[in-house]
């Protein structure tokens, strides 16, 4: 593939993949391989953004320097049919073109389709917040801060290529695998836990919080185990694959970029155990923070990160291990109904008045794209990874945390492990029994109450036997 001209190989690939893929909701695609012969190999690249980049999509302040790198992790896994890839990376999002072209990039360096390409971010606040539509319609108006710069983009995701190409010299086999879980202690808590008489929200509990009544509250619904998915060469473990469902910031809008809390916690596992590559994927976190145990104070980042250290180091302990007997792939694509609110004229009437403030008008940039790329019938990609009675389920965005308990009551008998903040095109996306009780979440979520029949009928046909 030709990476002369990523701006025009970016239109290209949205203009082909509108005019290809089907829409419909059975458009489920599904294999199951038996007797595998499973190779794995992994890679890790830096992609700390530059001084200067704008980061969660530049209304708060932009870089002005590091605390800890910001880093891509991931695996290839071949002989399963054609090469799958699992990849985490340390932004806030990647959304819409951005995260098609993404796929495409690696796609293409292992030989696979886009498909069998999942990418997610762990979606820490200082850092970037990528979506290349919503950046073209931020520098047309010439005033405002970036969302990306496109070179840093553009080359994070060849350098990721690149790697993930290399990758396949150094190529494991993996016979077994492992599935363990452990409860984290005082680290996740609802965000929608202070309502009124009739269920609606009177404040929000953020990723931290300030208000003691608020904090004082109970957890309310939230997942307390963090899994996780271990591959081994015979006795040797070569990677495992830790989820837990939280917002990850412990604090942020200082301009100190940092992979925060579970980031910290990854990366203190991996000095540890150099031999086996830790790799962290955010569940389904859109409701859920560490508000009830974080005033947002410094201190507390390494406290919140010791207790995901902790949740990881218990998780490895209790893992059970297995031969590898079967491995499957399904994906489905799903392309939800865009908020009936959203009005273009409306939207560009807003992001161009240069009296509003930068997120007045950054924020309704990511709905204008969102509405195109709906427009344009770009599906958002659900998939699912299955090993013996394991399951890695694929979520777009700021999927709520009932997704992933429900997807946990579709397949009573599977270990599942939910990835969430896939495609962040639609960013929150609540159940739809949410969208009454309003709130922050409520307000800021692009699809309709309907999002949740697509999400369930299509997480159904994923992990349904
Ligand atoms: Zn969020």
């Amino acid at each position: 593939m030709s990476i002369s001209n990523p701006r025009r190989e970016f239109l290209q690939q949205s203009l082909a993949a509108a005019t290809v893929w089907s829409l419909l909701p059975e458009s489920l695609q599904a294999e199951k391989h038996q007797n595998v012969s499973l190779k794995l190999s992994n890679f890790t690249v830096d992609i700390t953004p530059p001084k200067g980049h704008s980061l969660c999509g530049g209304w708060i302040k932009p870089v002005i320097d590091v605390t800890d790198a910001l880093e891509a992790h991931g695996i290839v896994l071949q002989g399963a049919g054609k090469p799958i890839i699992l990849l985490a990376i340390d932004w806030t999002a990647l959304s819409n073109g951005g995260h098609l072209l993404w796929r495409q990039r690696l796609a293409a360096a292992i030989g696979t389709t886009p498909e069998r390409v999942a990418i997610h971010c762990v979606h820490q606040h200082n850092a970037p917040f990528a979506c290349l539509e919503a950046q073209a319609i931020v520098e047309a108006q010439g005033d405002l801060p970036h969302i990306v710069m496109e070179d840093y983009f553009h080359d994070c995701s060849q350098r990721i290529a690149e790697a993930a190409k290399q990758s396949l010299h150094r190529a494991q086999a993996v016979t077994h695998i492992g599935k363990g879980e452990a409860k984290v202690d005082k680290v996740a808590s609802n965000r929608r836990i202070y309502r009124d008489e009739n269920g609606v929200i009177k404040a929000m509990r953020g990723s931290s919080c300030k208000d003691p009544k608020i904090r004082a509250m109970t957890e309310g619904t939230i997942d307390p185990l963090l899994k996780t998915i271990s591959f081994y060469n015979q006795d040797k473990r070569i990677t495992a694959i830790h989820y837990y469902a939280t917002h990850p910031m412990s604090y942020y809008g200082d301009g100190l970029v940092s992979s925060d809390f579970v980031g910290i916690a990854r990366k203190q596992l991996q000095e540890e155990q150099p031999n086996c590559h830790h790799i962290y994927f955010t569940g389904a976190a859109g409701n859920v923070s560490a508000g009830k145990y974080n005033d947002g104070s410094q201190p507390v980042r390494a406290v919140l990160a010791e207790r995901i250290y902790k949740g990881m180091h218990s998780s490895l302990q209790n893992t059970k291990v297995s031969p590898i007997k079967t491995v499957s792939w399904r994906n489905v694509e799903i392309l939800p109904e865009v908020r009936s609110t959203f009005n273009k004229e409306e939207l560009n009437k807003v992001i161009s008045n240069k009296a509003g403030s930068v997120v007045s008008r950054n924020r309704p940039s990511y709905m204008l794209a969102w509405l195109n790329r709906v427009e344009r019938k770009q599906p958002i990609i659900l998939s699912a990874l299955g090993i013996n009675d394991i399951a890695t389920l694929h979520l777009p965005a700021e999927s709520f945390i009932e997704y992933q308990l429900r997807a946990q009551t579709i397949a009573p008998n599977t270990f599942v492990a939910t990835a969430a903040y896939g495609d962040g095109g639609p960013w929150y996306l609540p159940v739809k029994e949410e969208y009454p009780a309003k709130g922050y979440e409520v307000s800021k979520a692009f699809c309709e109450p309907s999002v949740d029949d697509v999400m369930t009928a299509g997480i159904k046909k994923l992990l349904e036997s």
